[in-house]
């Protein structure tokens, strides 16, 4: 009998889409250039390691990750209080604050806010948040220009794709790559595939966007209830640079990037980058209390199904996540299958818990991205149970009976054989002899996808049970069939 630690959650299911991400299509069809798949697994293993490193030089890392945890999950369990005290201390510093119930609602205000001050063109920094509320193309149809000014980010927007990884946007990509896009769309000259000229071509490009530009936007790392702050942590400065130069300025951010006090912020600073890349510290942490002089500074508030997830029991503590993206670069399925075969604005392993709670039947396969190996548990800063949750959703998308209908009939079948000792024993003995006649590409379509890259083992000449009868005969296995 399958026992549930705790009650299956009602579904709130807002955003209905056509057509389930089919995540194991995804990968084989990133698998089949296996050159950069090898490559792409290594890239990701070498930032595990650098990650690896950087902690292990910190004696006190556990002891930090423990208290990231505590004080995140204290900030959930009051997350009103201090959402309330942030607005207050906020408006007090200038600042314009704005709440959004979803994504239709983040894209209206901040449309009403740059329409009011005629904003036609928008330089972005650091929002995986806009990316899941569709806010680019939302502007773009409305007359606005909205550049991306992160590299990776301006690569993959250049390119008209999504960003793969939330950290590094353009991972699944090789400079040649790189130049090839630069050249079409930057006219770099043709075969250019040295980082360092490229980098210098994105700079010249992007800074004609920041001195052009009537507005910025970006995200938010952290902000702080008790001051009514936030901090923007790049590498780039690019951040910076647009916020500082555009007389508007808009930090869009989800609902669960508070912190009650300024004094909780160095714990979060040196856990993120280290996890992120391995390095001490990010090379910029804004601090913004408030606007510029002649600034007008607006922040939005965006709910989108987060205080549904804080509603659920088993899955709230997804909300405790900092994006540092460690959980991607551990996860060997994540790291063999690539970003943009999750289909969702948070790939990898704490995609795979948060997106799920948007749309439950369009995502049902993401949680079966997974060898629930706990990798991603192991690194994650702020030690959310992904492993665990993962599970827990492989439960709900049966119950709901999302799984594929070979699946939920196999999963019957397995239950009703290893329910049935006799039955296990008949089967046991059928596969034996299967494997022993069968040709191996029969038995390879019999196991279906586990099988293809797999060579099953040589069958052996009896049963576990008939071997112990036959060496221990006077120690009897305990027969389970009566219990
Ligand atoms: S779940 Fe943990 S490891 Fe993954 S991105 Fe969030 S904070 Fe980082």
């Amino acid at each position: 009998m399958t026992k549930r630690a705790f009650p299956l959650p009602v579904l709130h299911e807002p955003h209905r889409h056509d057509g389930a991400v089919d995540h194991a299509k995804a990968a084989a069809e990133f698998l089949a250039d296996e050159a950069r798949a090898d490559w792409h697994d290594g890239a990701l293993w070498w930032i595990r390691e650098k990650r690896d490193r950087a902690t292990e030089a910190l004696p006190e890392w556990e002891q930090l990750r423990a208290l990231a945890s505590e004080i995140k999950e204290h900030t959930l369990s009051r997350l009103d209080e201090y959402l309330e005290q942030f607005e207050a201390n906020a408006t007090r510093n200038g600042i314009t604050v704005h709440w959004a119930r979803d994504a239709d609602e983040h894209n209206r205000i901040v449309h009403g806010i740059l329409e009011a001050a005629d904003v036609r063109r928008l330089v972005k920094s650091k929002s995986m948040l806009t990316e899941e509320c569709g806010l680019n193309p939302y502007l773009e149809a409305r007359g606005v220009e909205v550049v991306d000014t992160d590299l990776g980010e301006r690569i993959v927007q250049l390119r008209g794709e999504a960003p793969s990884h939330i950290v590094m946007p353009a991972i699944h990509l090789k400079k040649q790559d790189v130049g090839d896009t630069f050249h079409e769309h930057l006219g770099t000259p043709a075969g250019l595939a040295d980082p360092q000229a490229l980098t210098e071509a994105a700079r010249v490009h992007l800074r004609e966007k920041f001195l052009a530009a009537d507005a910025a936007l970006t995200g938010v790392n952290f902000a702080i209830a008790e001051t009514g702050g936030f901090v923007v942590c790049t590498n780039e400065g690019n951040a910076d640079l647009g916020t500082a130069l555009a007389p508007v300025y808009v930090a869009s951010f989800g609902i669960e990037k508070l912190i009650p006090r300024a004094s909780d912020l160095g714990v979060f600073l040196r856990l993120l980058t280290r996890s992120a890349t391995g390095q001490p510290v990010t090379v910029y942490s804004s601090h913004v209390h408030g606007p510029r002089d002649g600034q007008a500074l607006h922040v939005v508030l965006v709910d989108n199904g987060r205080s549904v997830q804080l509603g659920r029991e088993g899955f709230w503590r997804s909300l405790k996540c900092i994006r540092c993206g460690a959980c991607m670069n551990t996860c060997p399925v994540y790291r063999r299958s690539g970003g943009h075969s999750y289909d969702s604005t948070v790939p990898g392993p704490i995609g795979s818990v948060l997106t799920p709670g948007l749309d439950l039947a369009r995502y049902a396969t993401l949680p079966f991205a997974s060898t629930l190996c706990g990798s991603c548990t192991a690194v994650c800063p702020v030690m959310i149970d992904l492993d665990a949750q993962l599970y827990r959703w492989r439960q709900l998308v049966t119950a709901a009976g999302h799984a594929p209908p070979g699946k939920a009939l196999v999963m019957r079948a397995t239950s009703a054989v290893l329910g049935r000792p006799w039955l296990f024993r008949a089967a046991g003995a059928v596969a034996r002899a299967g494997l022993r006649v069968l040709p191996r590409r029969l038995q390879r379509a019999a196991s279906g996808a586990w099988g293809v890259a797999r060579d099953l083992p040589e069958p052996p000449p009896q049963s576990f049970r008939a071997w112990y009868e036959a060496n221990r005969p006077n120690e009897k296995p305990k027969d389970n069939s009566r219990h």
